[in-house]
Parts: structure tokens; C-alpha cells; sequence
């Protein structure tokens, strides 16, 4: 019989789990029931026993690593923390979030139990055997993926199931002893972007998508830059949405051609040679909606865009709805509405 541990983590309140490690609650939660597995759940951070009432209803087994030495995440603690937790739970299965805090350490978890890991999973089932699912060659090939090595380390990739939800209750946590490495890092803080400068949000339920069109000529033969770039931003901090951008509007800055977007960057870009985002919705405005695009829009929900174009991409089934409109004039509309409704 299969045992699984779900390796799991607060967040920067030091006891609660992040919205990606209860993403992994419900994939271990519902592995164990389909191939009847025993489950446990293991917690590392600082107040990890404080964060187990999440998870208390799930009735699986809780171990917890604490203490201030867990309270950044840092390689050395992280993966001595980890390996505790897996030692001490005995798994031959062992699930975790692709956050970057375990993105970091699991693949030298995994190498310290003597274990096997597969990254960027998307989906878990089981009868006899454990199959995992992920995407090759930028989301184009899904492969189901198989394993006798054990254990075998899976992370799993944010988004891909829901956050747990289980009433919260008082929890029956196993403390694990780590012994602490010698530690050359020190971690002194965190330093982060304004809010407003940190226009990729992952958790943000609209994708936000900007083309090329914001910086081309528009019907007066002239740009409006300055325009685009407040309207954009406008919408950006009365939705919350997170910002994406084609790769044709994203090179205009990297070339140095005319003056552009200065809050964008590659880390924007989605598409076959950016980032496949998911989100629930998905908005383009003044973009062509070509092919590689579309890739980038592989798992994202309900799409809509608009285009001036009523031959673009997007009109050929690409999007559930497209507004064949000037997308000046449509977001400064919706920036005036979304402002009143505030
Ligand atoms: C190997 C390879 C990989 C690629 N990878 C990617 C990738 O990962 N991501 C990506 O995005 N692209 C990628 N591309 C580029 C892709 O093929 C397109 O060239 C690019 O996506 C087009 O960007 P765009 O739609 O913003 O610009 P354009 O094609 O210039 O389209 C601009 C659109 O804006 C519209 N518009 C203009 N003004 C307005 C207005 N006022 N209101 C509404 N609409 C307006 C126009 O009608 C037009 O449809 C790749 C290409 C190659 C060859």
C-alpha cells in the first residue's frame, strides 16, 4: 500500500498555509482516497503547528517542523527541515507545491531519501499504479507519467486543483526534531517591488493582456503612449488583474524602438516563448491573438478580447467573446465605471 505525505508550508504570517500548499492538501486528500492510501501532511515554518487547524479535518496524520530557524525560507534549514518530515513519515509518495521556497529544496530532498522526483505536475490518479500528468514542449504535449522508484516526489503546479477547505479544527500535530546544519546564510529581510510595480499576481482571477496595438498609430495617425500607459495601469490597480503582454509589445522595450510601456517587461510575455498562466479569465486588449499566443492562453478559462480587427485570431474561435472596438475608448469607459462602483 501506498503512504502519502504532502510536504506543505506557511506563508509570510508564519502560521497559515499558503493557497499552493493546501492546492496540494486536495491532491494528496483525494490520491489517498482513490488508490487508499494512508495520508499525512507535513508542515514547515515558523508557527507550522498553528497552521495544522487547517488541514485538521482532512483526519490525516500532521507532523510539524518549527521555529525560527524555518521562519525565511533558506536552503540549508529548508531541505534539513523537509528530510526530517519525510523521514519521519515514511512515504513513498510525496507531494508539495511548486513554490519556489520548495522548488528550491525538493529535488535535494528527494536526493538525500534516496527518492525520485517529477516537476510541473497538473494532474494525479491512481488505481493500481500512481500516474502523474504534465505538459513538454511548452504546453503542446501532455504525457502521463509512471514510476516503480520510491518514494517519488511530485510537485505539483499552482492552480491546478482546488485550495482545501475544510472547516478548521484543533489538531493532533507530531513535533519533528530537525538537527540544524551549520548555516552560512543569514537571511536579513525582504525586499519587494511597490505594489503597484508588481503587475504579475498570479493568484489575481483576470489575466490582463496588452498587444501591440497600444503603441501603434491609432485613427488620428498619431500614438498615445502616455494614454495607454494610464489607462492601462488604471485598470490594473481598480481590478487587481495581473498583466500580461504579447512578445511583439514586450520586444518594442528590449530593442529600444519608440517609447513604450515602461512597467512591462519578458517576465510579462505569455505565450509559446513566455509564460502559460492560469488564470479563470483571461482579457486581451489590442492584440492580434495569433497562434503562439494562443498557446499562452492554453488554461485560461473564459476569454474575451478586444480588437479593431474583425479578421484577428481571436474572432476565429480563439475567444468566447470579442469586441470589434477601439480598446482606448472601451477601457477608459470601464476604468470610469469600475471607479464609480469604488
Ligand atoms: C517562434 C515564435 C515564437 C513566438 N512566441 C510568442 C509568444 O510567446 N507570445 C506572443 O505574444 N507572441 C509570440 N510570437 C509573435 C506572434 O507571432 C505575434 O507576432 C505577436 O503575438 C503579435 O503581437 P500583437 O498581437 O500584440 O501585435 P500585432 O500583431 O501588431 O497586433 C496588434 C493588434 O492591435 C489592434 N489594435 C490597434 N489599435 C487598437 C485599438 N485602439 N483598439 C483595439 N485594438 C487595436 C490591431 O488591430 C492589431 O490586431 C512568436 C513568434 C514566433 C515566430
Amino acid at each position: 500500500m501506498e503512504t502519502i505525505l504532502v510536504l506543505t508550508h506557511v506563508d509570510e504570517t508564519g502560521s497559515a498555509l499558503t493557497k499552493a500548499s493546501l492546492e496540494a492538501v486536495t491532491a494528496g486528500v483525494e490520491l489517498a482516497q482513490q488508490i487508499s492510501a494512508s495520508l499525512t501532511i507535513g508542515i514547515l515554518g515558523l508557527h507550522a503547528e498553528a497552521a495544522a487547524s487547517a488541514v485538521a479535518a482532512t483526519g490525516a496524520r500532521l507532523l510539524a517542523v518549527s521555529g525560527d530557524a524555518f521562519a525565511q525560507p533558506r536552503y540549508a534549514t529548508d531541505a534539513a527541515g523537509c528530510e526530517a518530515l519525510c523521514r519521519a513519515a515514511q512515504a513513498s509518495i510525496v507531494l508539495a507545491p511548486g513554490s519556489s521556497r520548495f522548488t528550491r529544496v525538493a529535488a535535494g530532498v528527494a536526493h538525500r531519501v534516496g527518492g525520485f522526483i517529477d516537476t510541473h505536475i497538473t494532474a494525479l490518479s491512481g488505481n493500481d499504479s500512481v500516474d502523474a500528468t504534465r505538459w513538454f514542449y511548452r504546453q503542446r504535449i501532455e504525457a502521463v507519467v509512471s514510476r516503480n522508484a520510491r518514494p517519488w516526489f511530485l510537485l505539483l503546479d499552482a492552480g491546478t486543483h482546488a485550495a482545501y477547505a475544510g472547516e478548521a479544527g484543533a489538531a493532533q500535530v507530531e513535533a519533528v526534531a530537525v538537527t540544524l546544519p551549520a548555516t552560512r546564510t543569514a537571511v536579513e529581510g525582504l525586499r519587494t517591488p511597490l505594489l503597484d510595480a508588481q503587475t504579475i499576481r498570479p493568484d489575481a482571477k483576470l489575466l490582463f493582456v496588452t498587444g501591440a496595438g497600444w503603441t501603434k498609430k491609432q485613427p488620428d495617425g498619431q500614438i498615445h503612449v502616455a494614454e495607454a500607459s494610464s489607462l492601462i495601469l488604471d485598470f490594473l490597480r481598480l481590478t487587481g488583474a495581473s498583466l500580461g503582454s504579447s512578445k511583439s509589445l514586450a520586444d518594442q522595450k528590449a530593442e529600444g524602438e519608440q517609447s513604450v510601456l515602461p512597467f512591462l517587461t519578458h517576465m510579462n510575455q505569455i505565450g509559446q516563448t513566455g509564460s502559460t498562466p492560469r488564470h479563470a479569465k483571461g482579457l486581451s486588449t489590442c492584440c492580434h491573438g495569433e497562434e503562439p499566443h494562443v498557446v499562452g492562453w492554453r488554461f485560461i478559462g473564459e476569454r474575451r478580447a478586444i480588437s479593431l480587427d474583425p479578421n484577428c485570431g481571436w474572432t476565429r474561435g480563439k475567444a468566447d467573446v470579442v469586441y470589434i472596438a477601439d480598446a482606448f475608448q472601451i477601457i477608459a469607459k470601464l476604468n470610469a465605471l469600475l471607479e464609480a462602483r469604488n
